[in-house]
């Protein structure tokens, strides 16, 4: 076997070759598996592509198993797959495809090898490991992708153009593959991406955001924005993150280029989490300052409240994206309201109660947002960085202390609003909300002790002010 597999991988490999003989059909392991062998890359599913009928091979490889593993099939693709512990191997005839201008349906018929081996997107995703007798386990590299994994290049076998046109996915396609495995983009397939660019639209908004979760899921996304940028797909897919993209002069005042800053910050914290929506939040916590920009003559440039702004976006964006309207994006929301709030606290008002509203308003995600924050100080100037880290450590230190002290994380007040309303006889309205708060607040700023007995001397103080009288 020309390529590195497991003891496992290649058990299995040897079971579909018996079983492919026996149906006396040509077959192969092909596209991202090879790639990822050759480059030393964990993969975990296995495409095997015959010369016939994919389905009716699966069912043979799963008779040449004692347990029959199951197979699931999908007649109208003529695509069948088993799953055998952690390898999911898919099988599929050779194809050959032939597409019509506006859909991303090709006609589709049988194929060769070869055939099947040009309908591939780039010649890295087009090798091809034999498991016939003759030459088993030979590298069948028609396009020279070996020499592309060698020298990092993403470029398709065919000229770009056609291959572009006939799936404008494959332009996302492109990008991402260069942002996970740090490839160059070869020059004429970067011009087909520039001059196919709008072509995405075509594409469903499920297959582009899940090709850009995986930029995003890449060890260094900067790369994928940076092209999607420069290609003017950005432009189309996503214009509120172009909106960030260079600087205004006035009076020679100039402010950062806040695109290019929020790349950094995701590289940053991208070292830090795999979480994808900590990511997202990298990517969306400025996203509201092109929105909010102010030049004031006395300061300069401002983005006063962007995080507000920013945050209400999120909504509007993860609809867009079609990604999930749950807690993952109230999340997402929390991190860019709070984004400015741990490196705003100066040594002056690092208070306790600044520290315990802090740990209040971010509950369980304060580690996620202080990752966020030290990832978003990106300044040239030393000092100034140095300042910042410095500040931020006594933030965290202070979060420690008063966490330990006062537990506020996961804190309730010890009066709930069930309790006042039962107290005095209320409905749920403002005033029993009004009482609720003043005592939360009381608390937090440290006015008033956090105990049950503390509360509750103030909540009858506060409710005497307001004529409210207990009915018991
Ligand atoms: P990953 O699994 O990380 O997404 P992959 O390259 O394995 O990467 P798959 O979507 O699993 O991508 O596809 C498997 C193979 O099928 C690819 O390696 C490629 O040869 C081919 N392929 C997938 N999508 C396309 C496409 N849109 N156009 C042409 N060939 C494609
Ligand atoms: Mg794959």
């Amino acid at each position: 076997m020309e390529i590195n597999c497991t003891e496992r991988e290649l058990f299995i490999f040897k079971k579909i070759a018996h079983a492919a003989e026996q149906l006396q059909v040509p077959c192969y392991v092909i596209g991202g598996f090879v790639r990822d062998k050759i480059i030393g890359r964990a993969t975990k599913d296995a495409d095997i592509m015959c010369v016939g009928d994919g389905i009716e091979l699966a069912h043979k490889v799963s008779s040449l198993f004692h347990n029959n593993p199951p197979v699931a099939y999908f007649k109208n693709f003529g695509t069948a797959q088993i799953k055998l512990d952690d390898l999911e191997i898919e099988f599929v005839g050779a194809r050959k495809e032939s597409y019509r201008d506006n859909s991303r349906n090709p006609e589709v018929s049988p194929g060769n090898l070869e055939d099947d081996q040009l309908r591939r997107d780039f010649t890295i995703n087009a090798l091809a490991v034999s498991l016939n007798a003759a030459d088993y386990g030979k590298i069948i590299d028609p396009f020279n992708g070996l020499n592309d994994i060698n020298k990092k290049i993403i470029q398709t076998p065919l000229d770009p153009l056609q291959t572009f046109s006939d799936d404008p996915l494959r332009i996302m396609r492109a990008v991402r593959f260069a942002s996970q495995l740090n490839f160059e983009i070869a020059p004429q397939t970067f011009e087909a991406i520039k001059k196919d660019a709008h072509r995405i639209k075509i594409i469903s908004q499920e297959r582009i955001s899940e090709e850009l979760n995986k930029i995003l899921m890449s060890n260094k996304p900067s790369i994928g924005f940076d092209l999607l940028y420069k290609s003017g797909l950005l432009q189309i897919i996503f214009p509120q993150m172009v909106d960030l993209a260079g600087a205004e002069y006035i009076d020679g005042k100039g402010h950062k280029d806040n695109f290019y800053h929020t790349l950094q910050v995701v590289d940053n914290i991208c070292e830090n989490t795999n979480d994808l929506w900590l990511r997202w939040a990298a990517v969306l916590h400025d996203i509201a300052k092109p929105a909010t920009k102010k030049f004031e003559k006395d300061h300069g440039w401002t983005f006063h409240g962007h995080e507000v702004v920013g945050a209400r976006m999120v909504p509007k964006i993860f609809t867009k994206f079609k990604l999930p309207q749950n807690e993952k994006m109230r999340f997402v929301q929390k991190m860019v309201a709070l984004h400015l709030r741990p490196i705003s606290l100066t040594k002056e008002n690092i208070t306790d109660s600044a520290i315990r509203r802090l740990l209040f308003d971010a509950g369980d995600d304060i580690e996620s947002l202080m990752m966020l924050c030290n990832a978003d100080i990106t300044s040239k100037n030393k000092q100034k960085v140095k300042r910042y880290l410095e500040n931020f450590e006594i933030v965290r230190q202070r979060l420690i202390e008063v966490e330990e002290k006062d537990n506020i994380r996961n804190w309730q007040p010890p009066v709930t609003g069930e309790m006042i309303m039962e107290k005095f006889g209320l409905k749920p309205s403002r005033i029993v909300g009004d009482l609720k708060n003043a005592i939360r607040e009381a608390i937090l700023d440290g006015e008033i002790e956090n105990t049950y007995e503390a509360a509750f001397q103030f909540m009858m103080e506060k409710a005497t002010a307001l004529n409210l009288t207990p009915v018991k």
